[in-house]
């Protein structure tokens, strides 16, 4: 496949311990980039970026602690986009229920805080990185309550900020994989 990088193709590291890492991985490689599943500490290691996909932030952290990884996954140092699950995991404060997590972003972000009846849906909002209304699809999503001052807001459903961006590291309560826009995944490796 030609190589639409400037430099050598991204190795991108998308987190495949559950969740929808799956769908990532082809838009990942449909852009020519090239894709490790990370599943336990080694995986990391020589990774230029690093996808945390959507699943349940529950699992994610009793696996990762046993196998001792979650402190490496918290510094990884290189562009960080986590969608759903994702964006929960790179917070700095998780509520519902109340714990830390790796600190990637700023943030306050409340776990399934689209309530008990609305546990999944699509709607159309905002993003920074195009004009037109971007299709976004929500399941049993976190809602971000409090950025602080070096975060960047991206996304919005309406007044509501569903992307943030800080330096390397872009959250998004969303599942942008489950669209037919890759606009994330490009700007995510560089593409535009
Ligand atoms: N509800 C899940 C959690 O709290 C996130 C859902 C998702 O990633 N689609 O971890």
């Amino acid at each position: 496949m030609e190589n639409r990088f400037s430099k050598s193709a991204p190795l991108v590291g998308v987190l495949a311990i559950q969740g929808d890492y799956s769908a990532h991985i082809s838009i990942l490689r449909g852009l020519g980039a090239k894709v490790r599943e990370v599943r336990k500490s080694e995986d990391i290691d020589d990774i230029t970026h690093l996808i945390i996909p959507g699943g349940e932030s529950t699992t994610i952290r009793k696996v990762a602690y046993e196998d001792g990884y979650w402190d490496k996954l918290a510094q990884f140092p290189g562009p960080v986009m986590g969608t759903c699950m994702g964006s929960i995991l790179m917070a700095t404060d998780i509520e519902n229920p109340k714990s830390i997590g790796w600190g990637m972003l700023d943030i306050t972000i409340k776990r399934n805080a689209y309530g008990r009846q609305v546990h999944s849906f699509t709607d159309y909002g905002k993003i920074a990185l195009s004009d037109e209304p971007f299709e976004m699809i929500f399941i049993r999503a976190p809602k971000i309550t409090r950025i602080g001052e070096d975060v960047k807001p991206i996304a919005w459903l309406g007044n509501e900020i569903t992307g943030v961006i800080s330096g390397n590291k872009i959250a998004l309560t969303f599942h942008p994989e489950l669209s037919a826009d890759y606009i994330f995944h490009k700007h995510f490796l560089g593409l535009e």
